[in-house]
């Protein structure tokens, strides 16, 4: 038995989710005849209580289409240091938008309204122009961590006042709302613009959508066809992104529960020196001197557990719909044999 912890996008559909997706009713969503995608943007935007939505690919797509739409070439883009979008999607900010980026080291992931309001470029020639602030939640360096609402308030708040756009790049944003008994809605008044993953914790094989304003997406729809994410009978997929938006977001709190039995066990042993506090279903923690995170994962491949070394010294487990209660115990005896 393989028991597989790199990511939450390792999942394989449900035979639920795979009915649904045979079921599918299709056309040509370039010409915006699929039926199936129309109803996963409509459903999509419904939930946030946002105007329109739309299907990508990608949450690489969805962020990077996001921030194409709210800079212009040598704009400024504030965001924590570990953020997806300045991380790991191939320098994208640059390389699609031709825009600078403002590194904050927040906490966890987390930035504050007083480190936005403190790196806002002033109106100067010297300097970029300030344009947008993209916030991930849940943030994924930051150990699955979440956002309070009051503090995105008052982010929104700083935006507001100095002409800037708020981005959220929610790839895991359900593991938040659930976690948090949060709504989407709430998510929706704060944000301008919001990216959610399909294809992380609600178990999709592809897919994201981002949501926005009509005259927003209607722009975004434009780039989404330049970056060549104009897909044609995407309603098989979308179908997919339609039956877990109703089926699999109540359940990310087992893959919770299982994070947090993950931490109490991993707390306990010897060769972990730190983890940090588990809020969603990413358990990310720090090896004990004398240990390396290559080693580690390599002795955990040979007894069937996959697991990816993040930096010099930690290690990150992800739990998601394919990991059962049964997998969750073999895990820790598997760990507690080390
Ligand atoms: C996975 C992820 C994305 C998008 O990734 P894709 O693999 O392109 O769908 C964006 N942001 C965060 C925080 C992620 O974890």
């Amino acid at each position: 038995m393989i028991i597989d912890y790199r990511s939450d996008t390792v999942t394989r559909p449900t035979a639920g989710m795979l009915e649904a997706m045979m079921r599918a009713k299709v056309g040509d969503d370039v010409l915006g005849d699929d039926p199936s995608v129309n109803e996963l943007e409509a459903l999509s935007a419904d939930l946030f209580g946002m105007e329109a939505a739309l299907f990508c690919p990608s949450g690489t797509m969805t962020n990077q289409i996001a921030i194409k739409c709210h800079t212009q070439p040598g704009d400024e883009v504030i965001c924590d240091f570990t953020s997806h979008v300045y991380q790991y999607e191939g320098g994208g900010i640059a390389f699609n938008s031709s825009a600078s980026v403002q590194l904050l080291q927040g906490n966890r992931g987390r930035i504050t309204a007083d480190q936005v309001r403190n790196s806002i470029n002033a109106d100067d020639v010297h300097k970029p122009h300030t344009s947008l602030v993209s916030l991930e939640n849940t943030c994924n360096r930051g150990g699955g961590s979440c956002y309070e609402l009051e503090e995105i308030q008052k982010i929104r708040t700083v935006c507001d006042e100095r002409g800037l756009k708020l981005h959220l790049d929610g790839a895991r944003l359900y593991n938040a709302i659930v976690a948090k008994k949060q709504s989407a809605q709430e998510f929706g008044q704060l944000f301008h613009t919001i990216s959610v993953c399909l294809s992380k914790g609600l178990g999709c094989p592809v897919g994201s959508v981002l949501l926005g304003p009509a005259d927003f997406i209607k722009k975004a729809r434009r780039i989404r066809k330049v970056f060549g994410g104009g897909m044609r009978q995407a309603g098989f997929i979308a179908a997919a992104g339609i039956y877990a938006l109703r089926n699999h977001v109540d359940r990310l709190e087992e893959d919770h529960q299982h994070a947090k039995q993950l931490e109490a066990a991993l707390n306990e042993l010897p060769f972990v020196s730190q983890v940090l506090p588990v809020e969603t279903n990413i358990v990310i923690f720090t090896v004990a001197e004398g240990y390396t995170p290559q080693n580690l994962v390599a002795q955990l491949k040979e007894k069937g557990i996959l697991a990816y070394a993040i930096s010099a010294t930690q290690i990150r487990l992800v739990t998601h719909l394919d990991v059962t209660p049964d997998m969750i115990n073999e895990t820790i005896r598997i760990f507690q044999q080390l």
